[in-house]
């Protein structure tokens, strides 16, 4: 372990607070020392007040942010004295502790301080930084854990045992430290959390950080238990996207809403699945509990999810019986661990599962390095159990807020780089849902950046990256809700006498042939969609009112839309809803551009502003528009709909 320490990166920030900005970032650049908005750091200023007078500010962390990423506005000042006499009250519960902090808080805009913040405030040092150690915990969940630190650090550290974090680790650090605080000591190790190390500089504090987390690394490396033996294996070159789907629909029915599954890659985590002692080293236990909230006490390993639920169900009403006040939170895995799908991870959204892959992975090293050492000795259970069922966990679950509409699902929608297929991907991502692109222009890579995004570039005449598309929507989220089937071609115009063969046939392999195989691949898929199944049809106006010298397109279009139909019939036993939309004048898509547009308002005897707008109506039709018609043909109010044709065009006398 390097201290990242720069001096001319260091100078950039200025004063105590920008030094205590700078380190913190360090600290949380390194993913081996915090995860996603964990670990907390803090800096005691005295500051002139309003008044003329000075006061005694700590700037502490707020809850909500990353220490990778946190600047100034990211530390809360909080009245150090108003503080420290909460920490001389004998008694606090958690909730009331909450309210004080935020009525101590000097700024009331900014964010809620962490629930540390004591913590912070009774250590008497200036900088203060707490983190969660890969390399400590190792050691420290070991049955002799506690010898080893003592042994490791002698007097320069204070050894408090495990206390769950809150108002009472804070009054224990405070007792602990007016006893055992010597002229060397210049970090706090509390057991089975973390390592809250403190100094007059932010440099100081820092490098004790890295000095400290470096001897734990050379313990475990002098043990030879620093690196795990790695197998070589990958991705199974296997489909597994019937299996994950599978999975899915029965962690989502535990959870009680469709949930997204993260299929991991890493070797090691094959290589972990593949362990003969897999289940008794999985589900030995989390290596803080911190990370209970995130990954549930233990992973299933294997896939029978029931049987999960009804351990987890044993598992609470053992442990409820002291508390009448608890809700049980959903029984659902948040890590399954299983031979042929590795391991695979469980959120609310993309990014939760990505959280909860990143805790689970770091985990599993130290699980590993723990064995190898002697042996992974996490907490007991009952104490996992009061941090899972805090008092404050469970205030926020009373809190909760709506989930977005399609939050948990994922969308597969072809010709997805422009026009109305990347309106329905922006729509279906701002609605929540993990959204798979597929289109044969490169483009498709870059619409967006969230995690819950995946722009794959392929052809849907090509079988294989048919298959891939959907097997990515597997691995990367879990399985397929909502397939829509946009991509089409819109061959050249011409009399039926004078039609080249070769444009028929490009438009019905293109817009017919390949939506049956697409249909036919996404089938199994569909079926297991927790909420049951959609499929949206983008066919055209021509269906209903052809147009002279659009033959092609007419009955490819046609052709599809029966095929929808049969669909719909043949699906409904399945809960699956196919439904189509027939758009008309939506000049804002690859298939329109302004030469066309003025061609064709010519043609008619038209502006082309007039052209544009030439419906009952007399409105312009966007791409936009119609993406959110197949959006909302996706959500609760068409949930009684299916084998349906919407048009949306402004209206057509010659339809309506
Ligand atoms: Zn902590």
């Amino acid at each position: 372990m390097q201290s990242l320490w720069n001096d001319a990166d260091a100078a950039r920030f200025e004063g105590e607070l920008g030094a205590r900005v700078y380190t913190s970032r360090l600290l949380g650049s390194d993913a081996s020392l915090v995860l996603h908005g964990g670990g907390n750091t803090s800096v005691k200023l005295t500051e002139r007040n309003l008044f003329g007078g000075s006061s005694d500010v700590l700037y502490v962390k707020g809850s909500g942010t990353s220490l990778a990423t946190i600047d100034a506005s990211g530390f809360t000042p909080v009245e150090l004295h108003a503080l420290l006499r909460l920490a001389d009250l004998e008694t606090l519960t958690d909730s009331e502790m909450v309210r004080r902090l935020r009525l101590a808080t000097l700024d009331p805009a900014a964010p809620m301080p962490s629930v540390e913040a004591i913590l912070h405030a009774v250590l008497p040092f200036r900088f203060v930084d707490h983190t969660h150690p890969d390399a400590l915990l190792s050691v420290m969940n070991t049955p002799s854990g506690r010898r080893r630190i003592e042994e490791l650090y002698g007097d320069e550290t204070v050894v408090i045992p495990y206390v769950m974090p809150g108002f009472l680790l804070a009054r224990r650090c405070a007792l602990e430290l007016a006893a055992g605080l010597g002229p060397r000591t210049t970090g706090v190790v509390l057991m089975h959390h973390g390592l809250v190390p403190f100094g007059e500089t932010a440099r100081g504090a820092y490098e004790r950080t890295i000095d400290l987390v470096g001897r734990a690394e050379a313990h475990l490396r002098e043990h030879d238990a620093w690196a795990p033996a790695r197998g070589s294996a990958v991705k199974p070159a296997e489909p597994v996207r019937h299996a994950l789907a599978h999975l899915r629909r029965d962690v989502s029915a535990a959870a009680g809403r469709p949930m997204i599954l993260t299929s991991a890659g890493e070797p090691g985590a094959w290589t972990f699945a593949g362990r003969e002692d897999v289940e008794a080293i999985a589900t030995r236990g989390p290596a803080t509990p911190d990370h209970v909230i995130r990954t549930k006490l233990v992973p299933l390993v294997g896939r029978d999810v029931d049987a999960y639920v009804s351990a987890y169900t044993r598992y609470f009403e053992a442990h409820a019986a002291r508390r009448d006040d608890l809700t049980m939170l959903d029984p659902a895995p948040r890590v399954v661990v299983d031979r042929e799908l590795g391991v695979v991870t469980i959120g609310d959204s993309a990014a939760d599962a990505a959280v909860v892959h990143d805790i689970f992975l770091h985990t599993l090293e130290a699980i590993e390095r723990s064995e190898l050492l002697e042996r992974w000795a996490p907490l007991p259970e009952s104490d996992l159990f009061e941090v899972e069922y805090w008092e404050l966990e469970q205030a926020k679950l009373r809190r909760a807020t709506a989930r977005p509409p399609f939050a948990g699902e994922i969308v597969l929608v072809t010709g997805a780089a422009s026009g109305i297929g990347k309106a329905c991907a922006t729509e279906f991502l701002d609605g929540g849902a993990a959204v798979v692109a597929l289109d044969r222009s490169e483009r498709v890579k870059e619409l967006s950046a969230d995690s819950a995004y995946l722009g794959i570039v392929g052809d849907i005449t090509d079988a294989s990256a048919v298959a891939g598309a959907l097997e990515a929507a597997a691995r990367g989220f879990g399985g397929l809700d909502v397939l829509v089937l946009n991509a089409g071609v819109f061959p050249t115009t011409s009399p039926i006498e004078a039609l080249a063969l070769e444009d028929w046939r490009r438009a019905m392999e293109v817009n017919v042939d390949a939506n049956v195989g697409l249909l036919r691949e996404a089938f199994p898929l569909l079926r297991e969609a927790p909420r049951g199944g959609r499929v949206v049809v983008n066919a055209s106006k021509n269906v209903p009112a052809p147009g002279p010298g659009a033959a092609s397109y007419s009955a490819s279009k046609a052709a599809l839309t029966q095929l929808a139909r049969v669909a719909a019939l043949e699906w409904g036993a399945y809960g699956i809803r196919v439904n189509v939309v027939h758009p008309n004048a939506v000049f804002d898509t690859g298939l329109w551009s302004e030469e066309v547009i003025g061609e064709r308002a010519k043609s008619y005897g038209l502006t082309v502003d007039e052209y544009r707008q030439n419906n009952v109506l007399g409105v312009e039709v966007t791409s936009a528009d119609v993406a959110r018609t197949i959006v909302a043909m996706c959500g609760p109010a068409f949930s009684r709909t299916t084998g349906a044709q919407v048009p949306v065009d402004g209206g057509n006398e010659r339809v309506i």
